[in-house]
């Protein structure tokens, strides 16, 4: 697998948000400290760490989180607060075999078994 400079760099900058962060937040801190670059180069090597299995991609909010245990294959689940769009990372291999068997049994191939849930975080319960 070919680890770039500019893919470390933007693994460490999904990373560093400890918190899911869009394409366009990417884009604009790149352009920040590494000058402007092309959005196609931005999906390219987001599509690389997210098939390293390194990030997620959470299709509800448009955003990709850096994954809390990249060393096992999963899907994740995440709880996603509506308010302040903070996400939590459940890692339930239990819901990944459930998922798999039961989409199976229907005749379906899923491409991607990655579970938002929508909600309130802590912070935003007590506000
Ligand atoms: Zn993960
Ligand atoms: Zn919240």
């Amino acid at each position: 697998m070919r680890f770039t400079k500019l893919r470390r760099r933007f693994l460490e900058l999904v990373w560093s948000r400890h918190g899911p962060i869009r394409a366009y937040d990417i884009l604009r801190l790149m352009d920040e400290k590494d000058g402007s670059m092309a959005p196609n180069t931005v999906y390219r090597a987001l599509d690389f760490l997210l098939e390293a299995g390194l990030i997620h991609r959470l299709d509800s909010i448009n955003a990709y989180m850096g994954c809390a245990d990249p060393e096992t294959e999963h899907s994740g689940q995440f709880l996603i607060c509506r308010k302040c769009e903070s996400a939590a990372e459940i890692h339930d291999p239990g819901i990944d075999l459930t998922l798999g068997r039961d989409a199976e049994r229907l005749g379906f191939e899923p491409e991607r078994k990655t579970v938002e849930v929508r909600g309130l975080c802590p912070a935003c319960t007590v506000a």
